[in-house]
């Protein structure tokens, strides 16, 4: 090289190559080294992906500090079953966003810690691909080649932008809404799904006035309406302003003053005053950037293609997590991740989940598994479905939880009882879906739930009664 240093590259020699280092590339990476793989983990940010860094985590961690500000506003207002505050609280939320970086501090240190228990190799830098197999990544301490005998794409996927509503100044993703240095006076929030909802309500509770637009028409068009009744009727008593089949055409700032400009379920031109715009319609796969084009790989539209093993079109090249499709979930991320590890080292696994459970961390929470009722009709099952109200759960009476509308719900087949789907919506299900998902993965028959003995008192004797419900014989209803 004429007049130019001639820059080193060092190279590395690994057995299992993971670019992205989030709930799906960590996961597999440490599963990875502790089957006794040599590993290399390339992560261009901090350990720990969206979920740990600006995602599931710190969203959490905000919606937690929102509802406990929530719960003293109302106590210092009116007082609560004997609980007075003598004045209302005060925010103060660089305090409170410096609180929640400390929670993900410890989880990014700690996934660190255990990559390098299970001895993988941690590469910082964004790595490119220059065939399927060769990976180079420009580090802080100068250029690494690494090259694979197979590699885990787990890159997840970004936030989608509006194209004429670009994010920018007041236009924010849930990113930057995690992370305000002020609370906005008035927030818009684009798109009532998972993460407007989340974040939304957060926001209502720590006190702004909040709009929420959404381009169907219904909020959280995922779930059927009963389930999402107890949300909308929250955002009406909270005083959410809620446009349904509306979309967002236009933001206009003219100095401090920014609107949103929306065309409503009747055609009509409406503005909205806003100092925040908070777009959450969605995200897409990262799949630019990084070489996806050298490495000869199947795509499924937006999506890597991937066969039940997640294995690539690319011999040796497996992709897990957000790039792969919905859902677009952390666990099940890392379900694939730790599969795929396996599959390399040789063991048989095939990603063949009965369910894959969601939840939505609104107010009240919603969770669910399997099928809704409306879906197993579909899928052609004789169906029989119950509810059982929380009205009627001592558990839910003694935590306020009651009056929220909420409820278990569970979808099985006639013939055979067969549970399809179990979904819930009250304060605190989110912890009811682990047993949803595990009794649909064992295969559970109604009759199993409702002689499994549930613990006095618990939510999660809802999911028992509205089994034995099913069967025509609840106790408390
Ligand atoms: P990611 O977590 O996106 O990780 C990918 C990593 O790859 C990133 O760290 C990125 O820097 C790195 N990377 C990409 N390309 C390269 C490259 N070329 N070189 C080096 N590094 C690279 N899911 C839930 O299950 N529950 C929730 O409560 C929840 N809440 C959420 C809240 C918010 C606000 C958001 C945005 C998401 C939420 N999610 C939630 C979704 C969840 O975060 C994702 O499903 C999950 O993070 C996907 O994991 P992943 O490993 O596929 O990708
Ligand atoms: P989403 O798919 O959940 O919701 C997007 C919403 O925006 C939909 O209701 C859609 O109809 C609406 N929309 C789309 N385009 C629009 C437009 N132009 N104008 C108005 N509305 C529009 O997407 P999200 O909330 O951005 O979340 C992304 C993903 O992150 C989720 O699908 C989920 O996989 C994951 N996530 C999960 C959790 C959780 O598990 N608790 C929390 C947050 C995020």
């Amino acid at each position: 090289m004429i007049g130019g240093a001639l820059e080193m590259t060092e190279t590395i020699q690994a057995q299992v190559l993971v670019v992205g280092g989030g709930p799906g590339g960590y996961v597999a990476a440490i599963r990875a080294g502790q089957l006794g793989l040599k590993t290399v983990l390339v992560e261009a940010d901090r350990l720990g992906g969206t979920c740990l860094i600006r995602g599931c985590i710190p969203s959490k961690a905000m919606i937690h500090v929102a509802s406990e500000f929530d719960t003293m506003v109302k106590a210092a207002a009116k007082g609560r079953h004997g609980v007075r505050l003598s004045a209302p609280p005060a925010l103060d939320l660089a305090e409170t966003v410096a609180w929640k970086e400390t929670v993900v501090g410890k989880l990014n240190g700690g996934v660190g810690a255990l990559l390098k228990r299970a001895k993988v190799q941690v590469v910082e830098g964004w790595g490119v691909f220059s065939d399927a197999k060769t990976c180079r990544v420009q580090t802080p301490g100068g250029a690494v080649s690494i090259a694979a005998e197979n590699v885990i794409l787990a890159t997840g996927s970004r936030a989608v932008e509006l194209p004429h509503i670009p994010f920018g100044g007041p236009v924010i993703s849930s990113t930057e809404a995690l992370s305000l240095a002020e609370l906005p006076r008035r927030l818009a929030v684009v798109g009532a799904g998972y993460i407007g909802l989340e974040l939304g309500i957060a926001f209502r509770k720590f006190g702004c006035e909040v709009t929420v637009v959404e381009a169907q028409d219904r909020i959280l068009p995922l779930y059927d309406d009963a389930l999402t009744a107890p949300v909308r009727r929250w955002l009406e008593k909270a005083g959410v302003a809620l446009h349904l089949r509306a979309k967002a055409k236009a933001v206009e700032t003219r100095g401090n003053a920014t609107e949103l400009a929306i065309e409503d379920a009747d055609g009509a031109e409406q503005r909205i005053a806003a100092d925040r715009v908070l777009v959450t319609v969605g995200r897409r796969p990262l799949t630019e950037g990084f070489g996806l084009e050298a490495m000869a790989v199947d795509m499924d539209g937006r999506f890597v293609k991937v066969d039940g093993q997640c294995r690539t079109s690319m011999r040796g090249v497996y992709a897990i997590g957000d790039l792969v499709g919905e859902p677009m979930l952390a666990h099940k991320a890392s379900a694939q991740g730790e599969m795929v590890a396996e599959i390399i080292a040789g063991r048989k696994r095939r990603f063949d989940p009965v369910a894959v459970a969601a939840v939505c961390f609104t107010e009240p929470e919603i969770a669910s598994a399997g099928l809704l009722p409306e879906e197993a009709k579909a899928a052609g099952h004789d169906v029989m479905t119950a509810v059982f109200p929380f009205q009627a759960n001592g558990r839910a009476l003694s935590m306020e939880a009651g009056d929220d509308g909420g409820f278990v719900r569970v979808v099985a087949r006639q013939g055979d009882h067969r549970l399809l789907g179990v979904q819930a919506v009250g304060a605190h299900v989110s912890e009811l879906s682990a047993e949803f998902a595990a009794m649909l993965e064992m295969g559970a028959v109604l009759e199993d739930v409702a002689h499994t003995i549930h613990v006095h008192p618990t939510l999660s004797e809802g999911f028992h009664e509205a089994a034995q419900r099913a069967l025509g014989h609840a106790i408390h209803i």
